[in-house]
C-alpha cells in the first residue's frame, strides 16, 4: 500500500492526516493482525520514536472511524487488522495465539442461527474458530 492510499483512506473516514496515523495504517496494512506493541514497533521504525499512547489513540480512533478491526481472543492480547467491516472470521492457536483469516463460508450476517434470538434483530455472529497451530501441533507430517 503506498502513501497516497492511506491519505485517502484516513479523509474519506473523517479523520485527520497525521504521521502516526499514516504509518500505523501503512504498516498494519502489511502486518495484519498485529499487537499495540508491534504496531508501536512498525511505526516506530517510520518515525523514529512514538509513545504506546499514541499508538492506543491511532487504532482507536481508526477502529472507531472503521478503518480497523480490534479482535480479542480470550486469554490472548488485543490484535488489529486493516480488513474491517467483512464479516470474515479467525482461527486462533490455543498455545500462542496466532490469528488467522477465515473467509465466512455463509457470508451473510449473522452467519450462524441461534436456537432461539429471544426476539433481538441479530446483526452478527462473533466467530472464533480454536486449534493448535503447526508450529505447536504434534501431527508432523500434517498438511503444509
Ligand atoms: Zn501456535
Ligand atoms: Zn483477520
Amino acid at each position: 500500500m503506498i502513501s497516497s492510499d492511506v491519505n485517502d483512506q484516513l479523509r474519506r473516514a473523517g479523520l485527520r492526516v497525521t504521521a502516526p496515523r499514516r504509518s500505523g495504517l501503512e504498516w498494519l496494512g502489511e502486518h495484519p493482525h498485529a499487537t499495540v506493541k508491534r504496531v508501536r514497533f512498525g511505526v516506530a521504525q517510520a518515525l523514529g520514536s512514538v509513545s504506546t499512547q499514541t499508538v492506543y489513540d491511532v487504532l482507536a480512533a481508526c477502529t472507531a472511524a472503521g478503518q480497523v478491526r480490534r479482535i480479542e481472543p480470550a486469554g490472548h492480547p488485543a490484535r488489529f487488522e486493516c480488513r474491517a467491516g467483512d464479516n470474515h472470521h479467525h482461527v486462533v492457536c490455543r498455545c500462542c495465539g496466532r490469528p488467522e483469516d477465515v473467509d465466512c463460508a455463509v457470508n451473510v450476517r449473522p452467519c450462524l442461527t441461534p436456537s432461539d434470538g429471544h426476539g433481538y434483530l441479530l446483526d452478527e455472529a462473533e466467530v472464533v474458530f480454536w486449534g493448535t497451530c503447526q508450529a505447536f501441533g504434534s501431527d508432523a507430517d500434517g498438511p503444509q
